[in-house]
């Protein structure tokens, strides 16, 4: 353990959110802060709230037994893309979840997610890779949710919900509960705006907004 290094990849905005909770996370089992950098490929300075930046590169050539990252970067695509280059430079991921997180019976999440402070995920949820709950989401009874979904703030995702990979759920958007047997469908790398109210199935690559939610009109 103490011969490992961890980085939270991605050095922005979201970034700089998940390190405090990667920072508790892993001092409570022992890792030193100084083993844990920010690693991005455009860094725009070498120390960001007291971690070193480094790129990808660096990361890989720094001395470790095993070496760990937790995606911070919002976009789903990205994560993916990040996630096959670091398979095969070795990489393995880390889930960064925050000390006051609830999770309730039988929740079953895959590698590499973020559970930001105040996210509750209830009972019988299945979860896969790289999700991101940020500040204040939950995620009730029953919700089938894919890979590389992502949450903003106070997302509302009631009971049974299926949300397909690469969906991007907006700021403080509300998803009415499904049913067992007839959820409702969010479809794969579906956008919801931020507020929405989603009372209906959602098409596959569709953005939704309003109350109730709407196709986005362009132009
Ligand atoms: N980034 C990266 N590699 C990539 C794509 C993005 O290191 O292939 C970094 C980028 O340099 C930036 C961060 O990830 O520092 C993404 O930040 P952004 O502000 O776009 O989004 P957020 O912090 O909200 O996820």
């Amino acid at each position: 353990m103490k011969n490992n290094i961890y980085g939270v990849y991605g050095a922005s905005g979201f970034g700089r959110e998940v390190m405090p909770v990667v920072r508790a996370q892993l001092q409570s089992s022992g890792v030193s802060a100084d083993r844990i950098y920010f690693v991005d490929d455009n860094p725009e300075s070498s120390s960001i709230n007291g971690h070193k930046v480094l790129c990808f590169k660096e990361f890989v050539e720094e001395e470790a037994a095993d070496r760990f990252v937790v995606l911070a970067i919002a976009d789903g695509g990205i994560r993916e893309k990040l996630a096959g280059k670091c398979s095969e430079s070795g990489v393995k991921f880390f889930s960064a979840v925050a000390n006051n997180v609830v999770l309730m019976d039988a929740v079953d999440i895959g590698d590499g997610a973020i559970l930001s402070p105040f996210v509750t995920i209830t009972s019988n949820v299945k979860i896969g890779c790289g999700f991101h709950a940020n500040i204040y989401s939950y995620v009730a009874h029953d919700c089938v949710i894919g890979d590389y979904v992502t949450f903003a703030p106070s997302v509302c995702c009631n009971g049974n919900v299926v949300i397909e990979d690469h969906a991007y759920i907006g700021t403080g958007a509300i998803l009415r509960q499904g049913r067992p047997g007839n959820p409702l469908v969010i479809g794969r790398g579906a956008v919801i705006g931020m507020g929405a109210v989603v009372t209906k199935n959602v098409p596959a690559g569709i953005t939704v907004v309003g109350n109730p939610a709407r196709p986005l009109q362009r132009g």
